[in-house]
């Protein structure tokens, strides 16, 4: 298989402070990849910079042909506002866009395939529900159902099982298996060690640099993991900013020079 993504020394930073540092390896075609790491590690950063949310202050993210409308993407929980007065039908049809064009109006097509999204997330009837009165698990089998309508070709998910009950976490992770095997690339981000051992043929482990990237039993080493945890220990918000080497010699040259 084909890489479909291909980082080259990627750097994201926030106010110049690193959150993904210095990341290379590439995506293949169909893969399902779980993104591991400790908090605070660059994952939702990581996500962000490869569907274009995020410009890279360093380095590249070669996505070859593809554009924005090849992904479908699950923000984390966190992000995601649910106080809008808006219909179930309502927010899996913002997903129904690439068909209706941006402006357009959506079809009765466009409406018996929602009814089909819901049903296929176990929410069958739910289309009048106010968004706000469902629970964590319902709204979360929502956003599944929009991505189904969705139909992107990479599908990202960020936390997807997060604070989500065991049966809900269930049902979705056999909508992300079925997206692997109808060929989709997907790439979640997990923090369930034995879902991804168990789900995930690859992994990419991050703590702000790479720790390792690859066959998920190789990565997911307890010497790599050890080291992950190390390197969130470690870390220090006020760090030296990410500069390339030529402003960090001159600043550091700068510091020796001895005060007026
Ligand atoms: P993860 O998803 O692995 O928990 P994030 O990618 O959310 O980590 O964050 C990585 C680092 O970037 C953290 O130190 C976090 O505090 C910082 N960060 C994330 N979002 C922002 C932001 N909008 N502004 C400033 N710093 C941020
Ligand atoms: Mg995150």
């Amino acid at each position: 298989m084909s890489a479909l993504i291909r980082l080259d020394n990627l750097t994201v930073t926030y106010e110049r402070h690193p959150a993904v540092h210095h990341v290379s390896g590439a995506f293949r075609a169909g893969s399902l990849t779980a993104i591991a790491g400790p908090n605070g590690a660059g994952k939702s950063t990581l996500l962000k910079a490869i569907i274009g949310e995020l410009r890279p202050a360093e380095g590249s993210i070669d996505l070859g042909a593809l554009t924005r409308n090849d992904f479908g993407y699950l923000p984390q929980a966190a992000d995601v506002v649910r106080r809008f007065p808006i219909s179930v039908a309502d927010t899996i049809m913002l997903g129904a866009w690439k068909n209706s064009g941006a402006f357009g109006r959506f079809s009765g097509t466009d409406a018996a395939r929602a009814r089909d999204a819901l049903a296929a997330v176990g929410l069958a009837g739910f289309e009048r529900r106010h968004i706000g009165s469902l629970s964590a698990g319902q709204f979360q089998r929502v956003l599944f159902a929009r991505l189904l309508l969705q139909d992107a070709r990479i599908i990202l998910l960020d936390e997807p099982f997060t604070a989500i009950d065991q049966r809900t976490t269930r049902d979705l992770l056999d909508i992300v298996l079925r997206w692997h095997g109808d060929g989709r690339t997907v790439i979640a981000v997990l923090h369930d060690f034995d879902q991804v051992r168990a789900h995930f043929p690859e992994t990419l482990l991050i703590a702000r640099e790479l720790v390792g990237w690859g066959q998920t039993g190789g990565v997911m080493s307890s010497d790599n993991l050890t080291k992950a945890r190390a390197m969130a220990e470690s870390w220090d918000e006020d760090a030296e900013d990410c500069l390339p080497e030529q402003e960090l010699a001159e600043r550091k040259s700068a510091k020796r020079e001895p005060a007026e």
